[in-house]
This record gives structure tokens, sequence and C-alpha cells, in this order.
């Protein structure tokens, strides 16, 4: 086996090891081989647990490896099942496609040793190999709920043996949009089963829901309680025309490679052309493209091509790419989960990164919002030649997008 195909960069671990956590030899010398040397804090709380057998809701900022902490683990019980060669027994469920890849990565490098076969049923491509996929008796699927639905109502993908599921961004799989389809899924799913949760973000009335659909589960929460380190936040509050300007000077004055989010996936592709037509290497993503289109478009900016992705929410949540500098809400997200999860696209692992949003005065309420979960004003900042948008109450400005040291609670 190579020695990795995934994405690498710091990422805080304990002193623990990988031995310590009951795993077999198997898969630590996976484990050795995809280059992780110890446990990051949320896999040596989860992997022992998850091995037992018990229901898990795991809770854990972004970037800090929660992907391994249960990969991990279903790779060494399903490996170790005497049936294992015959039945799909485990499901992982993701929001979007990108993170369903990423996963299935996972999967094949901590399986590979044994011959664990993964099926990833995703849109956006092609039936013909899924099929193939499926008719081959994978051990685990990892899907998106719509292309699971079309494959169950095809037939070619049977849920009766499942006894692990995994809902990953699983508040956002417990929401309005997705849990319709979520429930369609689970109907077919013995409830006999473990079931493991993860997300960086979990309001509590999606987690009473949660409980619903697990039994007397442990719950590993090691999201930092106190000021989480390393990004910076900005808030410019500027009227609706001079957004342009303001992120036009915002990319002058810091370089790097940024994520620029916008809510629509129209104007996703308006603000793409109109970087491009200022000189900037840029690229978007949004769920009207391809998925070849998409899968290059996030290639690309990961390779450093193009310095700037223009992005609408389907790159908020769990993609991994390392040394993203700048986040830049050209949008204000529309719930303070959203934000966080933008905002955990930076400042991955031990790394530093700025979060910037443009607002205007429509925005008021969520920055509100935002500051009160986040539990620090968002410094208010200024880029030259863009008038600010005066509040109500004043407040300091800070010149020339001068950089604040305020770090700011981020889960
Ligand atoms: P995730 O939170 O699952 O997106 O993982 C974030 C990054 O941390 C990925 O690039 C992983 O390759 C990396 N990573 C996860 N666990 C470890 C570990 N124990 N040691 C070193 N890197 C890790």
């Amino acid at each position: 086996m190579q020695s990795l195909a995934i994405p690498q960069h710091p990422v805080e671990t304990t002193e623990k090891t990988f031995e310590s956590l009951g795993l077999s030899r198997s898969i630590l010398r996976c484990v050795r081989l995809v280059g992780f040397e110890h446990p990051t804090p949320i896999q040596a709380a989860v992997i022992p647990v998850a091995l037992t057998g018990k229901d898990l809701v795991g809770l854990a900022e972004t970037g800090s490896g929660k992907t391994a902490a249960f990969t991990i683990p279903i790779a060494e019980r399903l490996a170790n099942s005497p049936t294992h060669s015959l039945k799909t027994r485990g499901l992982i469920l993701s929001p979007t496609r990108e993170i369903a890849l990423q996963t299935q990565t996972f999967l094949d490098l901590f399986g590979g040793d044994y011959g664990l076969r993964t099926a990833c049923l995703i849109g956006g491509v092609k039936m013909g190999p899924q099929h193939t996929a499926l008719r081959r008796r994978p051990h685990i699927i990892v899907a998106t709920p719509g292309r699971l639905l079309d494959h169950m109502e095809q037939g070619t993908a049977r849920l009766g043996d499942v006894d692990v599921l995994v809902l990953d961004e699983a508040d956002h799989m417990l929401d309005m949009g997705f849990l319709p389809q979520v429930l369609r899924i689970l109907q077919q799913v013995p409830t006999k089963r473990q079931t493991l949760m993860f997300s960086a973000t979990m309001p509590p009335p999606i987690e009473r829901l949660a409980q619903q659909f697990m039994s007397n589960p442990e719950r590993v929460d090691i999201t930092p309680k106190g000021a989480a380190q390393g990004i910076s936040h900005r808030l410019y509050l500027v009227e609706p025309e001079n957004k342009k300007a303001c992120l036009l000077a915002l990319l002058n004055q810091e370089l790097g490679s940024t994520l620029v989010f916008i809510r629509r996936k129209v104007d996703a592709e308006w603000l793409s052309g109109v970087l491009e037509r200022e000189g900037h290497p840029v690229e978007r993503i949004h769920s009207d493209l391809s998925q070849g289109q998409r899968v290059q478009a996030l290639q690309g900016f990961r390779e450093g091509e193009h310095r700037i992705l223009v992005a609408t929410d389907i790159a908020a949540r769990g993609l991994d790419i390392p040394r993203v500098r700048h986040i830049i809400n050209f949008d204000i997200p529309e719930t303070v989960e959203d934000y966080i999860h933008r905002a955990g696209r930076t400042a991955r692992g031990t790394a530093t990164g700025i979060v910037s949003t443009l607002a205007s005065w429509m925005d008021k309420m969520r920055i509100k919002e935002i500051e009160s979960t986040l539990g620090e004003d968002l410094p208010r900042c200024t880029v030259p030649g863009v008038e600010p948008y005066v509040e109500m109450k004043p407040r300091v400005s800070m010149g020339g997008g001068r950089r604040t040291a305020l770090k700011v609670k981020r889960r």
C-alpha cells in the first residue's frame, strides 16, 4: 500500500498510542502506513467505545480527525466478523458527495489489507459503476441520501443486514432538508444496530431528535469550551451594493488560498465570472455542476491551481482542504451552525486563518445570533475606499483591514 491518498496537515494529537485503543494488528499496520502516529483527542475517546458496539454521539470541531474516529473502528469490527464477506453491515450517510468520497478513501485505506469492500453511492455520476460495486456485495455502503434511495427503489441496495449506522454531520442529516429522506432510509435499516452520530455542531432540539434513533448513547464532547485557537474573525459592515468592492479589496489585501461563500448557485456563477474578469485565478462549486466539474474545482483549489474558490454551502461542511488561509462570507450564513462550519474550512488542525464576513443592515439579527453563540463581538473592520455602513450603536472601526488578534469560541 502506498503511503497516503488523504490530505495531511498538522493536527493536535494525544500522547496515547493506537495500540492502547484495542485495535488488531492488521488495522494498526494500516494506521501506521497512513502515517498516523498518535490518535487525536476525538479518536482516543471514540475508538474504544465504538469497538464495544455502543451507540455514540461524537462532537468535535471540524478538522479534528472525526472521519478516522469512526472509519477505524468500523473497519475493525467488520473485518473481524465471521460473516463479513457476505453482507452489507455498515452504512455511512453523508450530506455531500465530496464528504462521502473522502470517507470511502479512509475506509479503503484502513480496510484495504483484508479486502474490505466499499460502495460509494452519490448523485451526479452514472449508476452503472455503482450497480457493479453493489453486485460485489460491499461490506460498507457510503452514500448521500438521495442516491441511496434511488438504489433502494431499484432494489439494488439492500440494508436488511446493516448493524452499524453512521450519520456524519448528523445535525445536518436530521434537519428539515434531509430528515424525510433519512427517515425513509432508516425504515429499511434494522433497529437492532449500533448507531454513531458525529458533528461539530448539535443544536439541542436536533440532539433530542437524534436520541430517538439511538439506544442509551455515550456522549463524547471534546469541542473547545473556551476561545478557539487559530481563527481571527472580522466583520465588514457595508451597503449591499458595496459588497463587491469590499470583496475585491480583501482579495488584494490578504493573499493566500481563499474560499468565498455565497448563498445562491446563480450568484456563485455570477461572482466567479466577476472575479475572473478582474484577473483572479478562480473556480466555483455548487450543486448545479456535474460531479466531474465539482471534483475538478476542488482538486484545482487543493493543488493551488486557482487561489480562489467561490462556493455555496455544499462546501461548508466536512471538507478537508489543507492551507485555506481566508474564508470570506460574501453572504452571511443562514444559521449560526453554518457560520461555524464555513469557518471550520480554515485553521485546520494547528494552522491559523481568517474569517471575514460582509454584512449589511439587513443582517443585523443574524450577526447578533452569531456573536451570542461565539460569546464575543465580531471585530468591526473596514477596507480603504469602501464606505462602511454605520450602525445605530457606534463602534470603533479598525482602519485598513488591520488584523485583529481577537480569538473567539469555535465549535
Ligand atoms: P477530519 O477531521 O476527519 O476531516 O480529519 C482532518 C485531517 O486530520 C485529515 O487530513 C486527516 O488525514 C488528519 N488526521 C486524522 N487523524 C490523524 C492522526 N491521528 N494523526 C495525524 N493526522 C490525522
